[in-house]
């Protein structure tokens, strides 16, 4: 699995931290918060624990994984990150704000964003039909990025059904 880029060398990263009102979401301003929050909003890669963890001991020697686990769970409940987690593969984050909805590998877990206006619409019916009122929670679909699809077609283990390793269809 390629780990994503460093987020200083990243040259898609010119999505900047957004500033947050600790009090406003009712969590307690720590360095540990302010950094792992940082590095998930820095990079449009959806990285990793392990890569948070990497990154951040850059800024804060001392900080455990374990604690980038915990920063990223109260985060989460929080509604200030969203998790993708998925099967074999590690969860990724997400820190970008706006709508957006994503697509997963399930061979390597690489998870992209793709903008789809018209799921507006379909959140709408969905809406109507039923009387929910819809949250912005992102759509998430699953598939083979390029690069699995291609390693997977030079050994000749892509089946005709178009099931990836592990069952899943693709
Ligand atoms: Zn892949
Ligand atoms: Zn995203």
């Amino acid at each position: 699995m390629a780990s994503p880029r460093s987020a200083s060398d990243d040259p898609r990263s010119g999505n900047r931290p957004t500033q947050i009102d600790w009090r406003a979401v009712g969590l307690r301003r720590t360095p540990q918060r302010e950094i792992v929050l940082g590095l998930v909003q820095s990079t449009r890669d959806h990285p990793t624990a392990d890569w948070i963890h990497h990154e951040a001991r850059r800024i804060l020697p001392d900080i455990s994984l374990a604690t980038v686990y915990r920063t990223l769970r109260i985060l989460k409940e929080k509604g200030l990150i969203h998790e993708f987690s998925g099967g074999a593969s590690p969860s990724r984050y997400d820190g970008v704000r706006g709508d957006h909805e994503h697509v997963r590998c399930v061979r390597c877990g690489m998870v992209e964003d793709v903008a789809i206006p018209e799921v507006g619409d379909v959140r709408e019916r969905v809406a109507e039909r039923t009387g929910f009122r819809m949250s912005s929670f992102p759509l998430l679909f699953h598939g083979l990025c390029g690069r699995c699809f291609r390693e997977l077609e030079e050994r000749g283990e892509r089946s005709p059904q178009g099931v990836a390793p592990g069952g899943q269809r693709i």
